[in-house]
């Protein structure tokens, strides 16, 4: 293939976007920061961007951290964009058109610990969503007699090893084999797999020493490039596609959002419609905003700005009336669409994420809309009726809302994994109103039940 060729193509192909899971503790965040560390000092000076939200590394990034494993030549993919916020309740709340947000997926299990509830509830996730994922095997650096190789490939490294830390690993990885194969999986060392598509492959790292993290890189790659090619063209110069993963306020700028765009082009000026509170918002981009590389967080220049983004990437939007957007809803930029059809498009979309409210019933608030939708399930489950479902954290006005309830028990707002404002909290003691917080949704619904099942016995 000539040079014109591969740019050609690579032109309508878009960075697969990456996410990260597992239990707790297994070092999900640990290998993350150390992908966006070594990917920050790799990168030359502007290559690597820090996004906002999500991390993209770029091809020659990528090749430079594994080394041999990743020849640019051998790919057309742009690089890999890794979200930010690692866990299946970011993985499952954040979707495209129904679907994962993520093409692909990390599932980090510490070799010490082998599957716990949270990894099974992962892999069931991804297995819901279809979505093809490799398995992290992470702290092989706590391996008695384990012994770091500097700079090489993993299974050279593990080749290395005394024959008693080679098989005092063997035996963990195994583990992790036989709790996949029990779920329904084949797997094995990454480096016998030889079809990616049916048999998941096992990298051993360390996020502490860096080890296996160029073959992990290496095995998102080559996966995404043998499987996934189709899925990642896009027509990049069509109007742009994404979600919300956050609404902030920034200084100098008001309400602004945080999206990965996931398909097409967004630039600075065009007319987008956000999924709102209440209604789809109809508004036009400011600016698109940027991180500055070591930018202070109390320095005035924060973010630069770009004129365009293309997908897959990271990026805040800076624009009027966008108070009302909500975590998990769609962005969509008009072009030279009529605007009314990209609205039914946005309504058409939030459509799918149902949630039923009653006459009576408790105030519930969410981070994002998959999240809501979740919590709103977990209480149908419960038998619970909802008054009021949204996004966003707890404001005074849910307090009003809540106090109007008829039954006491009702009298009373579960905020799932969202901060209360302080003027709230005034309200709540005014009111008489109680408030449940969490950030598990089964412990919420748990606990709010506790409540009402103690209300109750103080009654008899
Ligand atoms: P998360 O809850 O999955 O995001 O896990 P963290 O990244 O916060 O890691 C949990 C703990 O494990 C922290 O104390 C980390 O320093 C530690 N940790 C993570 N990765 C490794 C590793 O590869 N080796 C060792 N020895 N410790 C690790």
């Amino acid at each position: 293939m000539s040079d014109t060729d591969s740019t050609s193509q690579s032109d309508t192909l878009r960075t697969p976007i990456v996410a990260v899971l597992g239990h707790v503790d297994h070092g999900k965040t640990s290998l993350l920061d150390k992908i966006r560390g070594s990917a920050v000092s790799e990168g030359e000076a502007g290559a690597i961007t820090q996004h906002i939200g999500a991390t993209a590394v770029p091809l020659d990034t990528v090749s430079q951290m594994a080394g041999s494993l990743v020849k640019p030549e051998d790919f057309d993919l742009p690089g890999l964009l890794f979200i930010d916020t690692p866990g299946h309740h970011s993985f499952s709340t954040l979707r495209s058109r129904g679907g994962a947000l993520a093409d692909i997926a990390i599932l980090v299990v510490d070799v010490n610990d082998s599957f716990q509830p949270q990894t099974e509830e992962a892999i069931d996730i991804l297995k819901r969503t279809g979505t093809p994922f490799i398995v992290a095997a992470n702290k092989i650096d706590t391996t008695p007699g384990w012994n770091p190789q500097e700079g090489e490939p993993i299974q050279k490294s593990y080749e290395a090893q005394s024959q008693r830390a080679r098989s005092k690993l063997d035996e963990k990885l195994y583990e992790i084999i036989g709790e996949l194969s029990d779920m329904g999986f084949s797997s094995d060392f990454y480096w016998r797999v030889q079809n990616f598509q049916s048999n998941i492959g096992v990298v051993p790292v360390s996020a502490l020493t860096g080890e296996g993290i160029p073959d992990l890189l290496g095995v998102l790659m080559g996966l995404s490039q043998r499987y996934m090619k189709d899925e990642m063209a896009i027509d990049v110069a069509g109007p742009g596609s994404g979600t919300v993963l956050e609404v902030k306020e920034e200084r100098g700028f008001g309400a602004t959002l945080d999206v990965v765009l996931y398909d097409g082009t967004i630039h600075a000026g065009d007319t987008i419609v956000v999924g709102g509170a209440n209604d789809p918002i109809v508004t036009e981009v400011r600016a698109l905003l940027q991180p500055r590389p070591n930018a202070e967080i109390r320095t005035e220049k924060r973010f630069d700005k770009v004129d365009e983004v293309r997908a897959a990437a990271g990026i805040k939007i800076a624009a009027p009336d966008l108070e009302d957007a909500m975590a998990g809803a769609p962005v969509r930029v008009v072009g030279d669409r009529d605007t009314d059809e990209v609205i039914r498009e946005v309504e058409a979309e939030l459509a799918d994420i149902e949630v039923t409210t009653e006459e009576e019933g408790v105030v519930v608030k969410a981070d994002t809309l998959g999240s809501l939708e979740a919590m709103a399930n977990a209480l149908q489950e419960a038998e619970v009726p909802i008054l009021r479902a949204e996004v966003g954290d707890v404001a005074p006005r849910d307090v009003a809302v809540a106090s109007t309830a008829r039954e006491p028990e009702h009298e009373v707002i579960l905020g799932f994994n969202v901060d209360v404002l302080s003027n709230a909290e005034d309200e709540l003691d005014k009111n008489d109103v109680k408030l449940f917080e969490d950030d598990v949704i089964y412990q919420l619904v748990d606990e709010y039940k506790e409540y009402v099942d103690e209300m109750k016995r103080a009654q008899q």
